[in-house]
């Protein structure tokens, strides 16, 4: 049927109804023009988001927790942060244990001798620079190693297969993260010599994926290796064949305690310097196998630009507080040492950009029901960006997690996971990576959203241009 025939002969058919619906509908939401005005600026002109990503990816690179790396950071960021006219700009450093990677390979040695791609997952064990030999048990997933008897596991090395798959909001990561995650612990505890997984990653490149892992219940820590995606696939053809699978394995590593590591502060000051401040971030370290672009370059680099242009329109009431957090990948390091200085503080928002650079596609907030008001204007600002709401959304972000379970109300920008674990950890994280146009957009999300929740903009008191 032709659709303007329907959509006739309905209207005709049922003109009451379609009156009625449309009285029903709640007062309609208009975006205040001044925040639409900051958020196109923002979408068609930001550069301070890709001047940061690139300058830091490009003048520091990896900056591995509690490393030298990321302490050259922390002075690259106060310089930056500075420079760029934020105020209050400081470190609040923070004591961790520091685990270093060393040599890493991994070989066949029967039936069909080949090298495999891995790399150690954090605070693996060190197999020393000799290495270990061992036999390989396969397992599709962890609960079938859960459920092995310890006969079939002891004196072997472990390993894990899953089926993770590209998805947009990234969820697969929680389930087939489990490997990495509880892996390396059920094996030690079940009497393994060493565990190797396949990648939580959804590419097809030979590039094996890093990640945190704990050994907990007085596992004692073994080694514990990703194997590429197509590494895995090439491990699992030849376990196929039903013959005795010896791999030869080195992962050389170290770990000490007493590593210094920070979290870098900026802050926007508000018209009113005792009203609850407005919390953003991302993380500053970065695994050491790329340049952390994506993983937390951009998070930094997004919510920093974001800032800087509410800053550049001039002085909002609320406090907008930047944080760079130190040490996120080796276990939230960053994000709890804050809540513990500043969870007590009130805080009218707390929300991390902490998952790549692609565009943001919906929101969700606490203050759906603390701040109904607010929160339509939030849906109807985002919304020309192509940002739905998500009414039933979770707070999200490792680094601002503790602080939003100390009390404070949450946001969540969700943005597009589908490329996100074909890169997150690897070699790959670099900044050709990024979109610039997808990275604009998110700047264009977090400057309507400070905008929106910043109660109200001064101009009178605006900062002088610095690039
Ligand atoms: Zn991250």
């Amino acid at each position: 049927m032709n659709r303007a025939f329907l959509a006739a002969l309905l209207l005709s058919a049922a003109p009451a109804v379609a009156q009625q619906s449309i009285a029903k509908l709640p007062p309609p939401v208009v975006a205040d023009p001044r925040v639409e005005r900051l958020r196109d600026d923002a979408l068609a002109n930001d550069h301070y988001a890709w001047d940061i990503v690139e300058a830091l990816t490009t003048e520091v690179g990896q900056r591995l927790a509690a490393t030298e790396a990321e302490a050259r950071a922390r002075d690259w960021a106060v310089k930056r942060l500075t420079a760029m006219g934020f105020a209050n700009v400081h470190v609040e450093p923070f004591t961790m244990p520091v685990w270093t990677r060393g040599a890493e390979s991994a070989e066949i040695v029967a039936p069909f001798p080949q090298k495999l791609a891995i790399t150690a997952l954090g605070y693996s064990g060190s197999t020393g620079p000799e290495g270990i030999t061992g036999q390989i048990v396969y397992f599709p997933t962890v609960d079938a190693l859960r459920a092995a008897p310890d006969s079939a596991v002891a004196g072997k090395i472990v390993f894990i297969d899953h089926h993770m798959m590209p998805a947009q909001d990234g969820s697969g990561y929680g389930q087939f993260g489990a490997p990495r995650r509880q892996g390396p612990t059920i094996a030690s505890l079940k009497g393994a010599i060493g565990i190797v997984i396949r990648s939580i990653g959804t590419d097809h490149h030979r590039n094996p994926h890093t990640g945190v892992q704990y050994f907990t219940d007085g596992a004692k820590p073994i080694p514990a290796g990703a194997l590429s995606v197509p590494d895995s696939e090439q491990l699992i053809r030849i376990l196929a064949r039903k013959q005795p699978v010896t791999m030869h394995l080195t992962l050389v590593s170290q770990k000490s305690e007493g590593g210094h590591s920070g979290n870098v502060i900026a802050e926007v000051p508000g018209r009113d310097p005792t009203a609850p401040v407005l919390l953003v971030g991302g993380h500053l370290d970065s695994w050491d196998l790329a340049t952390g672009a994506i993983d937390d370059g951009a998070g930094v680099a997004i919510t920093t630009a974001a800032a800087r242009h509410i800053m550049d329109a001039g002085r909002p009431l609320r406090t907008i507080r930047i944080v760079w957090f130190g040490a996120e990948e080796p276990g939230g390091f960053g994000g709890a040492a804050y809540a513990k200085a500043h969870g007590k503080e009130p805080h009218a928002i707390a929300g991390e950009s902490d998952f790549g650079a692609d565009r943001v596609w919906r929101f969700s907030s606490q203050l759906k029901t603390s701040d109904p008001a607010a929160y339509a204007q939030l849906a109807a600002s985002l919304a020309p960006l192509g940002i739905t709401r998500n009414d039933k959304g979770d707070a999200d972000g490792t680094d601002v997690e503790p602080t939003i379970a100390a009390g404070a109300p949450w946001i969540s920008l969700n943005q597009d996971g589908t490329r996100y674990f074909d890169w997150h950890h690897t070699p790959d994280d670099t900044l050709d990576k990024i979109d610039p146009v997808q990275l604009r957009q998110n700047v264009a999300a977090w400057t309507a959203m400070l905008a929106v929740l910043s109660g109200g903009i001064e101009s009178g008191a605006k900062q002088p241009k610095r690039r």
